[in-house]
């Protein structure tokens, strides 16, 4: 199985023609209210993608819980790990244009209570049931690098995903197996400016550099660069026709970590993370947006 540590929180979004101007009020043409937050929608991916996923994380006690709950629920993610705290349930304020063009102000709120010790339990409660950690950095830095010094002692694969980039005390790489950023967070976290394979690969060297195991470089369209001490390899992307690239990387790492957990090689793990970063392209949204494992399946297969 799968355990995930991160974010979750209730993604309300506001589509209008134009975006307002500063102090300006434009009237929308719909809104929706959906799932979402790094560590909620890498789990709907895991679980998606055929693996029991566990989500450790935080909600607060307001409306809003209730419906990031019902759709990690709907979606087959275990919430035992989730904690109700007196914080209210984080939220993501996001407006879109009818060009697709967006803004987002995420509020943590409820997310700033994830605690050290909340982790640890957590870890030990489902140590012996799951095999893959997946962390972001939507949660306090303290605690993601907690979890992934604990995770790795407890003999899970680390897989860290970077984003948002934020610079890293030096001590937590040699406990990441798998870290996958894409191009910006890249160039943010190595300062090697991440615009083709060749610089691709000169960023993964820095991850390698500080102990991390693999670096999987991931390239949109593009595909993702994969890197260990041994081999260097391009996977490229599987062709599909994007409409809102919303949650890609949500998609191939909770994917990825699914596929790991089931046993599979780590080149197919690589292909089904792609091929579900893909799909997540072709349709809007996030947490809705998340292809399941027969998806997967069939985009590898064509
Ligand atoms: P992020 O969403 O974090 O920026 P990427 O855009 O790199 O991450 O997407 C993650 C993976 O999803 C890529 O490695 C690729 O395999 C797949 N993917 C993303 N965008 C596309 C696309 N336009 N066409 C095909 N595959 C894509």
């Amino acid at each position: 199985g799968v355990l995930v540590v991160g974010s979750i929180t209730a993604d309300v979004t506001a589509f209008s023609r134009r975006l307002p101007h500063r102090g300006e009020t434009v009237l929308g043409d719909d809104v929706t209210l959906v799932l979402g937050g790094k560590g909620a929608n890498q789990a709907v991916a895991a679980a998606r993608g055929g693996a029991p996923t566990w989500l450790v994380g935080c909600v607060g006690k307001d409306p809003f819980s209730e419906i990031v709950l019902a759709g990690l629920h709907s979606h087959g993610v275990v919430s035992t790990e989730i904690r109700t705290v007196g914080n209210r349930t984080g939220v993501a304020h996001i407006r879109v244009d009818a060009s697709g063009e967006n803004d987002i102000v995420i509020t943590p709120l409820a997310n700033s209570d994830l605690s050290v010790d909340m982790v640890e339990e957590s870890i030990r409660a489902v140590r012996d049931r799951a095999s893959v950690l997946l962390l972001q950095l939507e949660i306090r830095t303290e605690v993601a690098c907690h979890a992934a010094e604990a995770g790795a002692h407890a003999g899970l694969t680390v897989v860290l995903d970077p984003a948002p980039a934020q610079s890293l005390p030096d001590r937590v790489w040699p406990h990441v197996a798998i870290v996958t950023p894409n191009e910006s967070e890249a160039t943010a976290l190595t300062g090697v400016e991440v615009v083709d394979l060749e610089s691709a690969e000169r960023a993964a060297a820095w991850f390698l550099d500080r102990g991390v195991r693999h670096a999987l470089i991931t390239l949109g369209a593009a595909g993702a660069l994969s890197v260990t001490p041994e081999q260097t390899r391009h996977f490229p992307a599987y062709p599909v026709n994007p409409v809102d690239t919303t949650a890609a990387g949500d998609a191939f790492t909770g994917s990825l970590g699914a596929a790991l957990a089931g046993g599979l090689d780590t080149a197919t793990a690589i292909r089904r993370g792609m091929a579900a970063g893909a799909l997540a392209t072709t349709r809007p949204g996030a947490s809705p947006s998340l292809p399941d494992r027969e998806a997967v399946d069939e985009l590898i297969n064509l």
